[in-house]
């Protein structure tokens, strides 16, 4: 029986050359791969959403098996925060864009391989047009509005999606795909939680190892899709901790009132993923830039600058002049705040202190800023003798 998700007719046009059959000899003596299972794989295209974490690990895993056709999407550029546990980008790299130091590393690894770049966000706008062109998604994602949007996306072009997700010391992975059998994202979550309720990996931290352990179980489901073997993790949720260094399984079912998969779905086509996962543009904010903070310092101007990081974050580092203000004190401690001078507030890269900003001034304060781009920005535009984390 004909299990793999690629069509029969693409693996039978697919031949391996001399140097294929080499490289790839350690999986053409498994009966369960064999020569059939390669061209499987040198005939699929696979998207990787991201280059960070995930993609880092599934990226070079699924280039180095053989996958004919590699598809990334980021927009990022490398930062050496970035290197704990992005192992498709090295130091060197710093600065550059993520995709053309994934496509330097990938060819490296694997010169037989097509590699195609998609240096953009992935958006309601872009999505489609770019995940229609392949057969798997590994979702690599850090945040909920592309969750759910690449689960969208794959729910109506039919093809699997490969989750993977990853906070502090623990990880999880599964795959979505309802035209398979399983639940999809939505099934599980129907609604996303409150945007300030939720710390990304800049926040929270990661265990570098993590996503590194997650990314790899996404390229062997991946592949496992792809030879048609084993059985797939549709329908299961593995979850990982490091510190207990235990794995659970979780049996997961389809909701059959789930609003994209469902027996009656109500959602047909992509959504404005932003607004459902509330993602507030800071936008709406009264903001100042680095460079403008910098300027009135300069000029001896009097202004109180207020630092709602968290203490440990004030001890790696801080802002000269700066007053620590713990975003959980800050509303019992307002009274300490001047309301004749203008008041700066900053964080480490502005989105805690964009909440502070809303909460101040629905409090009266009138004269109250966000620091664009927060201590990291500083950093990098101002003084780099201010420690980046
Ligand atoms: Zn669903």
């Amino acid at each position: 029986m004909h299990k793999s998700i690629i069509a029969q007719e693409r693996i039978s046009a697919t031949g391996l050359t001399n140097k294929e059959l080499q490289r790839y000899s350690r999986h053409l003596i498994m009966p369960e791969v064999t020569a059939e299972g390669q061209k499987g794989l040198k005939a699929a295209r696979v998207l990787c959403i991201g280059a960070g974490g995930l993609g880092s690990p599934a990226a070079l895993y699924l280039a180095a098996a053989g996958v004919g056709t590699l598809g990334l999407v980021d927009f990022d550029r490398v930062d050496i925060t970035n290197l704990q546990r992005q192992i498709l980008h090295g130091t060197k790299d710093i600065g550059r864009s993520k995709l053309e130091s994934a496509r330097d590393s990938l060819r490296d690894i694997n010169p037989e391989i097509e590699i195609e770049l998609h240096e953009c966000r992935f958006s309601s706008e872009t999505a489609e047009q770019i995940a229609g062109d392949y057969d798997v998604v590994v979702d690599g994602s850090d945040n909920f509005a592309t969750r759910y949007l690449s689960n969208d996306v794959s729910v109506f072009a039919r093809k699997p999606n490969v989750y993977g997700s990853v906070f502090r010391f623990e990880g999880q992975t599964t795959v979505f795909a309802p035209h398979l059998g399983g639940p999809c994202y939505r099934c599980l979550f129907p609604e996303p939680p409150p945007p300030e309720s939720v710390p990304n990996c800049a926040q929270a931290g990661v265990l570098g190892v993590l996503p590194g352990i997650i990314g790899m179980l996404q390229a062997i489901e991946t592949i496992k899709l792809i030879v048609g073997i084993g059985e797939s993790l549709i329908g299961r949720l593995l979850h990982f901790d490091a510190l207990k260094m235990q794995f659970r399984e979780l049996k997961l079912r389809r909701d059959p009132q789930c609003p994209v998969c469902g027996d009656n779905p109500t959602i047909f086509a992509l959504i404005d993923y932003d607004q459902f996962c509330g993602v507030r543009e800071t936008e709406d904010v009264p903001a100042i830039s680095v460079h403008e903070l910098k300027q009135k310092m300069n000029d001896g101007e009097t202004f109180e600058l207020i630092d709602v990081r968290e203490p440990f974050e004030y001890e790696i580092a801080r802002i000269d002049g700066a007053k620590l203000i713990p975003l959980g004190e800050i509303a019992e401690r307002t009274d300490e705040l001047q309301r004749e001078q203008p008041i700066i507030v900053h964080c480490h890269s502005g989105g805690r202190s964009a909440q502070v900003v809303r909460l101040l001034r629905q409090r009266g304060f009138r004269n109250v800023y966000n620091l664009e781009g927060g201590i990291d920005a500083w950093s990098d535009q101002i003084d780099s003798g201010v420690p980046k984390y």
